[in-house]
């Protein structure tokens, strides 16, 4: 398995057979994404030192961006009202926050693996 395939099944860097991620979190019923503290199969540590993952913010950022630009790539052409594509691209935000918030994380895991 490839670090990409890693990233994209959220398995543990080291290993790549543990899951980084216990559970995925629902938006809907407010239940954030849980992370295990080590890895399940090989005892990976995942979250170094406390604040570790502070950095996954611009990764997460990062994200978001991207999504963002190809959303409004594809809707401009289509939507002429600005306050429409501002309340959509508002509301594909919110609705990928835990898939940003649970690739953030293990992207920032994956490029400080050790
Ligand atoms: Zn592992």
């Amino acid at each position: 398995m490839t670090n990409f395939q890693g990233i994209v099944h959220g398995k543990c860097p080291k290993c790549k057979i543990g899951k980084i991620f216990e559970s995925k979190g629902n938006l809907f019923l407010l239940k954030e994404p849980k992370m295990h503290s080590h890895c399940t199969n090989c005892g990976y540590r995942f979250e170094k030192e406390p604040g570790y993952f502070i950095g996954s913010l611009y990764v997460s950022y990062g994200l978001a961006v991207a999504e963002l630009l190809t959303l409004f790539i594809i809707i401009n052409p289509i939507i002429n009202s600005v306050y429409w594509i501002l309340s959509i691209m508002i509301t594909v935000l919110i609705l990928l926050s835990f898939f940003n918030f649970r690739n953030a994380r293990t992207i920032w895991i994956y490029i400080f693996q050790t």
